[in-house]
């Protein structure tokens, strides 16, 4: 049998296409899809992992962004490929029909709680409602990840926080994500539809971060809270368990850019990437993602450290026709190809990058650990 721990998006579509063996999913909370803690804005490369993503479940689409720097100079970039905004519960449920339709066996409320390994090379896997015997666990587990915990794999996670909320907004232009720079380390009003929108900012815990979303809010009215942590990627962080049938993917892995800490995407293709070769699972994620990963985490640094008067002349820079263009065109869930293209044609960035470092040398800020953080017992033993 192989546990699958939660069923968000990554367990869910690795279930889907873990065909022909006996999966079980174990979710903690009593429906599949909520409470939501997301924006959902997907890019286009979505498709290159599910194919078609079903209209019911794109709420709107997104064909331009807006950047607003923090005097109030604004730009437009008009999208070669739309982005989708998703119901994100819907999305999640119609994943775990494709793992229903596989096969998979899902328990709701059922929280796990630790495993420990069995003398036969398998695992006992422990919950709220008993004990399972499996040969293989996959934590989809999300931000706090009670499997690598369990594991030993857990590490000094370090997380942001996601502060948004669905509001009723007059004046929403559609079809069009505002971001504000150097508000939190990311901030966005995504419309869902003429009069409602995501509005939220991402940072580390704290004052400033409550400051900046009530600035984001003001003016619109809040009907409901969709605030959530996120795990700040770690180039360090083991995928599996060494030597055993231990992994993680998503959320729980910590595969989220740090550019925008959107992680569905990657979330997505490692769950397809272990699902098709769970021993070369490690050695795909690092080539596929690990220089996107790590660009951005360099990238996030750099903004965190950004003055206003930089985030000014950033827009500057960006509305020059030919820089437009790449940005336009560019799919950020991708980031290592367009910074090469825009580093080598734009001789202002490299200013700004070296201004930017020098902030950074005098010290910026960057994510928190969290306190408290619940730990799993670890039953396993080494
Ligand atoms: C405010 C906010 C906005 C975001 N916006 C975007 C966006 O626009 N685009 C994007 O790509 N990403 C976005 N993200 C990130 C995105 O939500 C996550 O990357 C994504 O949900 C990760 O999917 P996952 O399946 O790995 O984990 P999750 O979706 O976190 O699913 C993990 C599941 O495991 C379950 N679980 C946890 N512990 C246990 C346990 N002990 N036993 C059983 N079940 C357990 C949880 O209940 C949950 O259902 C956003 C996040 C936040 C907070």
């Amino acid at each position: 049998m192989i546990a699958v721990i939660g069923a968000g998006p990554a367990g869910c579509y690795y279930a889907s296409l873990a065909r022909g063996r006996e999966v079980h999913i174990f979710e903690e909370h009593q429906a599949v899809g909520s409470p939501v803690s997301c924006t959902g804005i997907l890019t286009d490369s979505v498709r290159r992992v599910l194919g078609d993503i079903p209209d019911d479940l794109v709420m709107s689409r997104i064909r331009r962004f807006k950047l607003v720097a923090p005097g109030g100079r604004g730009m437009y970039v008009d999208l070669d490929k739309v982005n989708l905004i998703l119901d994100r519960a819907a999305f999640d449920r119609h994943l775990l029909r494709g793992a229903l339709a596989s096969g998979a066996v899902l328990h709701l409320g059922e929280r796990f709680t630790g495993f420990e390994r069995t003398r036969r090379g398998g695992y006992h896997v422990f919950t709220t409602r008993g004990r399972y015997l499996a040969q293989t666990i996959v934590g989809a587990d999300g931000p706090y990840s009670p499997v690598a915990q369990a594991a030993g794999l857990y590490r000094d996670r370090r997380y942001v926080t996601g502060l948004q909320a669905r509001c009723r907004c007059p004046g929403l232009e559609e079809g069009v994500t505002e971001i504000r720079l150097a508000v939190g380390e990311f901030s966005w009003i995504v419309p869902e539809s003429a009069s409602v929108a995501r509005v939220g900012v991402i940072g580390p815990e704290g004052r400033d971060l409550q400051r900046d979303y009530r600035a984001m809010l003001d003016g619109f009215t809040p009907i409901e809270d969709q605030s959530g942590v996120i795990p700040v990627h770690d180039p360090r962080q083991r995928l599996r368990k060494p030597g055993e049938e231990v992994y993680l993917i998503g959320d729980a892995a910590t595969q989220v850019k740090a550019t925008t800490y959107g992680g569905i995407i990657y979330g997505l293709l490692a769950a397809r990437f272990l699902a098709e070769d769970p021993h070369a699972y490690e050695q795909r994620m690092a080539a596929k993602l690990g220089r996107d990963l790590w660009i951005s985490l360099q990238m996030r640094q750099f903004m965190n450290a950004m003055t206003e008067e930089q985030a000014e002349k950033l827009i500057e820079i960006f509305e020059r026709d030919r820089n437009k263009q790449i940005i336009s065109r560019h799919d950020r869930d991708f980031p290592s190809k367009f910074i090469v293209q825009l580093l080598m044609k734009e001789a202002q960035l490299w200013k700004l990058g070296f201004g930017l470092l020098r902030n950074r040398m005098r010290g910026g800020r960057f994510s928190s650990r969290r306190p408290g953080v619940p730990r799993t017992k670890a039953l396993y033993s080494s």
